[in-house]
């Protein structure tokens, strides 16, 4: 992409709105735009970033065994009467009428929606267990929108949901979902640590939330320090084997950690003092087993091997891409701007001409632009008409993982510089070097 026919709107002011480093770097470097409060549109380079995230959450998902479809935002508020949550709710949930005065909503959360598809159409627990899941906007009427798109109003959630026979059954469920969080959360560059956690209106007895220590986070949180060393189940992990999945989870539940709801000061006195970690965190993800708290009232059963209707044992598992972005940010940046790992950076590498209009180095530029395409690179070529100094910020402050530089001096010795974003370290290449260095 040549940045002289991008869209990418970046700030030189601080914006004054923004409290924290990730919401300042996401205005100032054009991924995002606030419409309303906690309302945003996703600019080219954020939306880049959130289509990455959404492929890494994808792919551990698919890879356990989850399954995607994708419901509608707009639902009926009748859906809800039957689970007895469209009073319960309360303010949070943005209450809709159409034409015709039905009662809609714009979805929070997709319990009833998906227990309503399940009811539809399975019969028998020859079909279990199933686990379905979608990423979708949802809407939570916040009463403190803030941190950007950290605690918006509308925000992206993949929300899968689990379906089982029984208790057991709906363990494995559970236990597959505590799996793929760890390995979506470690392919995102992230130290995310499983806390047991309070329910909430969702209700259920088995909860853990993925939290990752910020000190601008909103949750209070409360754990032995060895579980940011711990090793994350390998891309080879058997989803099916049982025990296998059940061992990795209790060594993952082994040692203490728990957010402030389910904070128990005795349990925590037995963390070594040294190891007593007591921090803010980020709620990143929240999976639940809730039982048959949706499928009683709705009437989702199943055949049973025995021949009698069992009523499903469910499960539901969230992860928020939006606001997975401000917590990579917030992890992940310096003075200059945004650091982004590899995985999600919006493009792999940064290309700088350093004096556009410069025969020889446009030519030394637009070539390897070419080539670096062809090698199945995403760059983003400045090939605009600015000052290096211009073009050093840009680069630094939307952190591309690599930059070259290219400038008339360099090439006169038929060198160009590589720079890495993370590290600051620069080496000098031969022009016909850098393929190869890259790879
Ligand atoms: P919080 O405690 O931060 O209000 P929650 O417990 O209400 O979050 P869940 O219902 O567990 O959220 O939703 C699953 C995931 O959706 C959360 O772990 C988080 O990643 C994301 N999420 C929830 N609310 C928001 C929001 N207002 N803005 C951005 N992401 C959100
Ligand atoms: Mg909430
Ligand atoms: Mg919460
Ligand atoms: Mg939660």
């Amino acid at each position: 992409m040549r940045l002289s026919r991008y869209f990418l709107p970046i700030l030189r002011e601080t914006p004054k709105e923004a409290e924290i480093v990730s919401h300042r770097l996401m205005l100032r470097a054009g991924m995002i735009r606030q419409e309303a409060a906690g309302i945003y549109a996703w600019l080219p380079l954020g939306l880049k970033v959130l289509n990455k995230v959404n492929a890494i959450v994808r792919e551990e998902q698919n890879r356990s065994g989850a399954i995607e479809l994708l419901m509608p935002t707009i639902q009926s508020a009748d859906l809800w009467r039957e689970s007895g949550r469209y009073d319960a709710y309360g303010k949070e949930m943005l209450r809709i009428q159409d034409r015709h005065e039905r009662e809609m909503l714009f979805g929070p959360t997709n319990e009833e929606m998906i227990t309503e598809i399940f009811r539809a159409y399975v019969r028998s627990y020859k079909d279990l267990p199933l686990n379905l899941y979608h990423i979708q906007w949802k809407f939570r009427d916040e009463v403190r929108p803030r941190f950007g798109v950290m605690r918006s109003r509308e925000f992206l959630m993949k929300d899968a949901y689990s379906f089982d026979i029984d208790q057991a059954g709906a363990r494995h469920s559970y236990n597959k979902m505590f799996v793929a969080y760890l390995r979506t959360f470690a392919r995102l560059g992230l130290k995310a640590i499983p806390m047991r956690a309070d329910t909430g209106p969702i209700g259920g007895d088995l909860s853990h939330e993925f939290i990752i220590l910020a000190s601008t986070g909103e949750s209070e949180v409360f754990c032995h320090a060895d579980y940011l060393d711990f090793p994350i189940p390998p891309e080879t992990t058997d989803f099916d084997n049982v025990a296998g999945l059940q061992s990795a989870v209790d060594k993952w539940t082994s040692l203490y950690a728990a957010t402030s709801e389910m904070h128990d000061e005795a349990g925590f006195a037995q963390v070594p003092a040294d190891k007593r970690m007591s921090a803010r965190g980020i709620e990143v993800g929240h999976i639940f087993y809730f039982g048959t708290k949706y499928s009683a009232p709705m009437g989702a059963k199943v055949m049973g091997p025995d021949g009698q209707e069992h009523e499903v044992h469910m499960g539901s598992y969230g992860i928020g891409p939006s606001r997975l972005i401000a917590a990579i940010i917030e992890a992940s940046h310096d003075e200059n701007g945004i650091v982004w790992p590899e995985a999600v950076a919006p493009f792999d590498i940064a290309l700088l001409n350093l004096k556009s209009g410069d025969a020889a180095t446009d030519e030394a530029c637009d070539g390897l632009y070419r080539q670096l395409a062809a090698a199945g690179y995403d760059v983003l070529y400045d090939d605009r008409d600015e000052r290096p100094g211009g073009k050093f910020a840009t680069a630094d402050l939307i952190g591309i993982p690599w930059q070259i530089l290219v400038g008339p001096k360099g090439l006169a010795e038929g060198k160009v510089e590589l720079k890495r974003r993370a590290t600051g370290e620069r080496e000098l290449l031969p022009l016909d070097g850098v393929i190869a260095r890259l790879a």
